[in-house]
């Protein structure tokens, strides 16, 4: 279905990216408070134990108060990574914060419990580099670093970067991540391949992406949120219904989970799979380097 959305040219897509997080950035609070404003209780019932917190949501993806309903994504994701004390990791597009956050406390309960056990801890210092093409994505996440008390944290790399051109050398990572991101990098072949490059032998690949909902009755009732609700609230918070409506498209024309896994073979990462999370809306992507 074309869901009368025109095609856009890859020159094009750079710039709409950019105006959407641009947009997204600046109207990201008033966006967060409108979203979570209804469904505050619900949430809480729903992830219990969970600690959702406000500041976990996210700012262009009125789609996670989907997602959010039924799993912790991102927790989801960085189990998948098993970090550990001593890693050099690599979040791309991960200008929130969010995973890079979640793979240190990850690390620093897996240190606490080593150092229960008497085990020692290793010498080597943790490195998290989070890397976005917006500044003003980096200060966002930079600004909630700060309200969790990370703002000196050591171990946290804040770096204005391309995914289609990173900065770091080759085999130099553990683990890359990108949350979100690789949907609106212009050419996802280069972004694979790059992950590939900057990966050490033995290092995880895990990409969570919006993806495709085939499930009948559940499709159609996503097609309605996507195509009628998101661009309207959009609109309304932002003031800006054709980057919402770009942001609905763009998930249409990512490759399905299939097609993306065999791009992920394609590049050379092994041992490639998926899961699908609340139907397919999202999906986790994961490869190895070996
Ligand atoms: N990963 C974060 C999260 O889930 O909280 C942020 C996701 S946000 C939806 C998408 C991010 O991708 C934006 O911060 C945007 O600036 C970044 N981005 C878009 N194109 C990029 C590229 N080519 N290289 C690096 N980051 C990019």
């Amino acid at each position: 279905t074309s869901f009368g959305f025109k095609e856009v040219p890859e020159e094009e897509k750079s710039k709409l990216v950019g105006n959407v997080f641009t947009s997204v950035s600046s109207n990201y609070d008033l966006m967060n408070d409108m979203m979570s404003a209804g469904l505050h209780r619900l949430w809480k019932d729903r992830l219990g134990r969970l600690k959702l917190t406000r500041a976990s949501l996210q700012p262009n993806t009125p789609w996670l108060i989907l997602i959010l309903l039924f799993v912790n994504v991102f927790s989801r994701l960085v189990s998948k990574l098993h970090p550990f004390p001593g890693m050099k990791h690599l979040d791309v597009a991960g200008g929130t914060g969010d995973v890079a956050f979640r793979v240190l406390e990850s690390i620093n309960s897996v240190s606490r419990r080593a150092m229960q056990h008497g085990l020692a801890e290793t010498e080597e210092e943790t490195q998290i580099y989070i890397c976005d093409i917006n500044p003003n994505m980096l200060n966002v996440g930079k600004k909630r670093a700060i309200e969790r008390g990370l703002g000196e944290n050591h171990c946290l790399h804040w770096i204005e970067g391309d995914a289609e051109a990173l900065s770091f050398d080759d085999g130099s990572m553990d683990g890359y991540t990108i949350a979100f991101g690789i949907r609106n990098v212009t050419r996802i072949e280069k972004a694979l391949a790059e992950a590939y490059r900057v990966l050490k032998r033995g290092g995880r690949f895990l990409c969570l992406e919006l993806s495709h909902v085939e499930l009948p009755i559940f499709k159609q009732l996503y097609d309605y949120y996507s195509f009628s609700v998101i661009p309207a609230m959009g609109e309304l918070v932002a003031g800006d219904r054709e980057s919402y409506k770009y942001l609905v498209e763009s998930i249409r024309r990512f490759p399905n989970q299939e097609a993306f896994a065999r791009m992920i073979v394609d590049t050379g990462f092994q041992k490639v799979e998926y899961e699908n999370l609340v139907g397919g809306v999202v999906a986790i992507h994961s490869g190895l380097k070996l």
